[in-house]
């Protein structure tokens, strides 16, 4: 026998999806999910699985992720929704979340420019921000993507970009070293 069967080696290929697992980690996970999982938690590990993308979508609003047709934040009418805090990631919204001073809304980019990997402003969410100043529905946009090169280039081009609106910009987030993640960030340093 030189291969396992059929299914396992179709679970050490799914394995091999995720980021940093190769050849002998996939076949690790594969034979513990054979043996070591019972019938009822291999049933919830691949319900979550699927559930995952049928009842997870984007938040039309501020591109956080809901089960709902808004998000948790932008359902909440005691938040200030003329108050925006710009985001790269979501991870970066829990984050702020946590230390649970902010009383605002968020947009989360998705993203930053990055020139060297090609990405620019038309890759990231910010139409529907665009569309919020522009409708005189923002008094403060507080921009706090990370300070890196490109957290600091997409706040650039963002400040540029609503230069001509009736809103307040901020820069959030000194105090962060550079080549700082927002993620690392300790509660005291954010705010
Ligand atoms: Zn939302």
């Amino acid at each position: 026998m030189n291969k396992y069967p059929k299914a396992l080696e179709d679970l050490i290929n799914c394995y091999k999806y995720l980021p940093g697992v190769g050849d002998k980690s996939a076949e690790r996970y594969a034979l513990y999910t054979l043996f070591s999982l019972d019938e009822g938690e291999i049933v919830d590990f691949s319900n979550a699985l699927l559930s995952i993308k049928k009842d997870i979508h984007l938040c039309p609003n501020c591109g956080n992720i809901t089960e709902g047709e808004l998000c948790e934040i932008c359902s909440d009418q005691n938040r200030n929704h003329r108050q925006i805090m710009v985001l790269e990631s979501i991870k970066d919204l829990l984050t702020i979340e946590k230390v649970n001073e902010f009383h605002g809304i968020y947009h989360i980019l998705n993203g930053a420019i990055n020139f060297s990997k090609g990405i620019t402003i038309d890759d990231l969410n910010v139409e529907s921000l665009s569309e919020k100043v522009k409708n005189k529905e923002v008094d403060e946009l507080i921009l706090a993507t990370n300070i890196t090169l490109e957290g600091e280039t997409t706040a650039r081009y963002l400040k540029e970009l609503f230069r001509d609106y009736d809103v307040k910009i901020t820069r959030l987030a000194s105090g962060i070293p550079v080549g700082g993640d927002l993620s690392y960030a300790d509660e005291m340093t954010i705010l």
